[in-house]
């Protein structure tokens, strides 16, 4: 039984939306059992039936997208442009992945005396652990290849935001999933998260959030050899080099970093400008910041809504104002924001003294960037590197050859050039160095959801 209950907050207004039961580990030991039990049935479901079952999911979520769109707005504050992007991008992974269970090909190895052959088979149950600031599509890139793979899915949602996740799970049994296939359960990271790590019938645990906790979560994964997927933190470089198109960069700029009211792990949040043209972006940059509207995220015209929680905002009010021992950072220029209830913070851009700076290196996970200026290619490329992130990045130049060099050169696992897209479903997805471990997205993915089993049969005596 739960013990404990968690109120859901709208973040633009404060109310409190609902109430909800928050699982113990009765409950999650509840759910991983009947995981187990149904797994054998879910696997012996022919390749063409999952598929089709999973399009069927697609077509029920896709039939509620705007429902789904307008509860992300109400409980995560994304505006309503993002929110149906995001539910979207469940119904194209769910689609992109309906394809999986009749292409998961083994392979046939040529070796003397017999036939060699491989199986990809499902590793079991997968405990899927999503974090607050991209609850919809971070729980399709997990259940999508998970499910296609012939595993049965736990599905912990971030407890600010769980109320997307419930409805898809109500949305899968009413496509015909059967139950138990994919469980949906709230309930608070230390105690259904740490759960699926130390049970011993989760095969996987896919974790999406803080590096902290994924480091925890991989130390406790050890114990049990655990697969584990990590996708963690960033703190991604947007170079400027001076032969861009310094207008198409200055426009981009402002919602590669606040996007999401910039709680978004691509976010990004350090701007590497060629000295030369330094003054000439970042007079075009502030004009672009300016203008960015800042507001009731149910509203079309919104393009920035607030931050998910007060304690989030306190946090990024901490690194912009100092305090605890830290300076405050050296503020060039804001936009707005609105006043009164909601959890605001107006799109802040700052000049670090140099790259030792904190606020030039930690992870703030709200609407703030910092800028500084670089002589040449090569001290670019040293800047943009020296984090302990790895997650993306964008590159601004005509100049091909030296996008090809930079990209090449950044050590991160999603980079784009004159753009700041991060994400396409199609393509692999994930994190160097401290960002994470593994890849989501893209074919590849069904790898890390799978064992590869082989089979060697003997033709000679
Ligand atoms: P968080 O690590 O606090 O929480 C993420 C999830 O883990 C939540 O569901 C939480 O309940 C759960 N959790 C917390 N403690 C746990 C524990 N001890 N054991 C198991 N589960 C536990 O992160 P957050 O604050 O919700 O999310 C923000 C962070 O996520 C940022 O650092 C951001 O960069 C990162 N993020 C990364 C990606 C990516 O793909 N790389 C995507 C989104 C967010």
């Amino acid at each position: 039984m739960s013990t404990t209950t968690h109120d859901v907050v709208d973040p633009a207004t404060e109310q409190v939306l609902t109430t909800v039961d928050l699982a113990g580990v009765d409950e999650t030991d509840a759910a991983v059992a009947r995981a187990v039990d149904v797994g054998p049935a879910w696997r012996a479901v022919s390749p063409a039936d999952r598929g089709m079952l999973l399009r069927r999911f697609a077509d029920v979520v896709e039939d509620h997208r705007e429902e789904l769109a307008r509860l992300e707005v109400a409980n995560a504050g994304h505006t309503i442009g993002n929110a149906r992007w995001e539910a979207g991008n469940v119904v194209d992974v769910l689609r992109y992945y309906a394809a999986a269970p009749e292409r998961l090909f083994g392979r046939q190895i040529p070796v003397a005396g017999g036939v060699d052959i491989t199986f990809k088979e499902p590793i079991g149950v997968v405990g899927v652990i999503v974090p607050w600031n991209f609850p919809m599509p971070i729980m399709g890139w997990g259940m999508a290849p998970a499910l296609a793979a012939g595993n049965t899915v736990v599905l912990k949602p971030a407890e600010l935001t769980p109320l997307t996740a419930m409805r898809i799970g109500e949305l899968a049994l009413e496509a015909g999933i059967p139950e138990g296939v994919l469980t949906v359960l709230p309930g608070a990271g230390p105690v259904v998260g740490e759960r699926f790590v130390t049970h011993p019938d989760v095969g996987k645990v896919c974790f999406t959030g803080s590096s902290a906790v994924g480091q925890g979560i991989m130390r406790g994964a050890a114990e049990h050899l655990k697969r584990v997927t990590l996708e963690l933190g960033g703190k991604s470089a947007n170079i400027v080099f001076a032969d861009a198109d310094l207008d198409a960069a200055a426009a981009s700029a402002p919602m590669s970093f606040l996007d999401n009211a910039g709680q978004d792990c691509c976010a990004r949040t350090r701007i590497l400008v060629e000295r030369s043209v330094h003054d000439a972006f970042l007079e075009r940059f502030e004009s672009a910041v300016r203008r960015v509207v800042v507001g009731d995220p149910g509203d079309e015209a919104t393009q920035m809504g607030p931050l998910v929680s007060s304690r989030q905002r306190e946090v990024v009010r901490g690194y912009v104002d100092g305090g605890d021992g830290h300076d405050a950072a050296d503020v060039a220029f804001r936009g707005s924001a609105p006043d009164g209830a909601g959890w605001w913070y107006p799109p802040t851009v700052v000049l670090p003294g140099s790259t030792a700076d904190r606020i030039w290196r930690e992870e703030v996970f709200g609407p703030v960037v910092a800028v500084l200026p670089f002589e040449d290619e090569a001290q670019a490329v040293a800047m943009a590197n020296d984090t302990a992130y790895g997650l993306a990045g964008s590159i601004w130049t005509r100049d091909v050859g030296r996008a090809l060099r930079v990209a090449r050169g950044v050590q991160a696992g999603n980079l784009s050039v004159n753009s700041h897209s991060a994400v396409r479903y199609a393509t692999p997805f994930g994190g160097f160095k401290r960002s994470g471990l593994g890849r989501e997205l893209g074919p590849d993915a069904l790898d890390a959801f799978t064992e590869e089993k082989n089979v060697f049969l003997a033709t000679e005596d």
